[in-house]
């Protein structure tokens, strides 16, 4: 277990040691259910539940918590704007959002967390940071004092909005001690959902949500949060400030990860400017392996862009690894030359995997080995075989049912080359022919198509 994170609170790639040696709690900040997920969110949620599937790889007890934002203004915009129960938009919305996450094989979160469910939680929390100091009342509700925290910006490094934030709930009132201060719980106003507590009647903040959330399941300190890298300010710089205003323990989390900005069609995916590609439109260009293959492939940490193009690319390189698959004949005895390449390659891909989560340069490793079999003479065997099926337990990409079915398998394979052969992609098209041969087929193509068979083994 020699993994290495880029911490984003130290701003340094670390030796990654959780609080509890073989534990690891790990929460990620979960969807607003007002609306359908955009393909943004599906980036960040596919690339940490590889994260979390490699730590468990990797030998640590992974608890995975998200939360579910289910009560929170743009909810109730939504409501109001379709006439229907705040509780029925998000309960919509919630249901879509685990379905999408079904949809792209994002299967490791252990705890969902709705908002709605820990209200005592959060005014526990409330009350704490009202009898340290962090907090004032106006009349509209609780804010948290920014000034009675000086460790404000320790995560982000500034305590200023920029353009490039996601600033679309700050809480505005013109008396505030700061502009930056932060509503903890607002004050009921008509029409709004309310519970009535020793805080008044209202509802929670954003930004609480969570420190109520992680502090009910895992304690004032845990191992590691992650999320986009546009929520680092104010959202994460605000989760900071409440958790260890509130208990006067730090860090929060240990290590902070955060995960690229994923572009659309050349535009950075916004609401505003209408460039929104929901998780279903997405599925709707493209499948679920070959969406889920684009975001792997692309360190997580990366900004990377979504287009037909990539997509393309994305497709192609699941297939590589797809066909080479399908050529494995599992009868084969394999020569040690064989079985010490194939362990060798899952050694050296995970070394890219220790060195904070390098999918691309740990694929990069498997495509070699792809290559260097397809130039032998020999079959691969079993422990190509293994080796696949290992690469997939982690990234969960590739279609490799097939590879150990035997005919199923040579016919899958044989109109893949014809269809590559349509296509005119005769490199990919000859590289299955040439596996296909090893294995001792013969291929004959004739107009109407490529009728295949066995040749008898002595
Ligand atoms: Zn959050």
């Amino acid at each position: 277990m020699a993994i290495k994170v880029h911490n984003t609170l130290t701003g340094r790639t670390e030796d990654f040691r959780p609080e509890r040696e073989t534990e690891v709690r790990m929460f990620v900040c979960g969807p607003t259910v007002y609306g359908p997920s955009h393909v943004g969110h599906a980036k960040t949620y596919t690339q940490f539940d590889f994260i979390a599937a490699y730590l468990e790889a990797s030998g640590y007890k992974v608890t995975y918590l998200q939360n579910i934002t289910d009560v929170d203004d743009k909810i109730i915009r939504r409501s109001r704007e379709e006439n229907v129960p705040p509780e029925d938009i998000a309960a919509l919305f919630e249901k879509q959002y685990l379905e999408d996450m079904a949809a792209l094989g994002n299967t490791r979160v252990d705890i969902h967390a709705r908002a709605h469910d820990h209200i005592d939680a959060i005014v526990d929390q409330v009350k704490r940071l009202i009898a340290r100091g962090h907090a004032y009342q106006l009349d509209d509700g609780w804010y948290f004092d920014l000034a009675s925290f000086p460790g404000y910006g320790k995560l982000s490094g500034r305590t200023d909005l920029r353009p490039e934030d996601s600033v679309s709930r700050i809480d505005d009132h013109s008396k505030k001690r700061s502009p930056g201060d932060f509503a903890l719980w607002k004050g009921r106003k008509d029409g709004e959902p309310f519970w009535d507590t020793e805080l008044g009647p209202g509802r929670p903040g954003w930004h609480i949500e969570d420190t109520a959330i992680t502090e009910t399941f895992f304690g004032p300190s845990y191992d590691l949060h992650g999320g986009a890298v546009d929520l680092i300010f104010p959202h994460h710089e605000a989760e900071v400030a409440q958790m260890e205003a509130a208990s006067g323990i730090e860090p929060l989390a240990r290590y902070w990860m955060h995960t690229g900005l994923l572009r659309v069609d050349g535009d950075k995916m916004s609401k505003s400017t209408g460039n929104f590609l929901t998780i279903r439109d997405a599925l709707a260009r493209t499948d679920s392996r070959t969406l889920r293959y684009a975001f792997l492939s692309q360190h997580y940490r990366s900004s990377m862009e979504l287009n037909d193009s990539t997509l393309e690319q994305a497709r192609a390189a699941r297939r590589r690894i797809e066909n080479f698959a399908r050529t494995i004949d599992p009868a084969h005895t394999d020569s040690p030359a064989n079985t010490s390449r194939a362990d060798a390659t899952w050694k050296e891909m995970r070394e890219h995997l220790d060195d904070d989560f390098d999918t691309p340069g740990a694929l990069a490793v498997l495509f070699q080995f792809i290559r260097e079999q397809n130039r032998t003479q020999e079959p691969s065997g079993p422990a190509s075989l293994r080796l696949i099926q290992d690469v997939n337990d982690l990234f969960g990409t590739f279609d490799i049912a097939s590879a150990d079915q035997g005919d199923t398998a040579v016919d899958d394979l044989v109109k893949e080359r014809d269809r590559l052969r349509a296509a005119r992609n005769f490199a990919e098209a000859d590289a299955i022919r040439d596996q296909l041969i090893k294995q001792g087929i013969t291929l004959e193509d004739s107009p109407e198509g490529t009728r295949w068979w066995k040749e008898k083994t002595q």
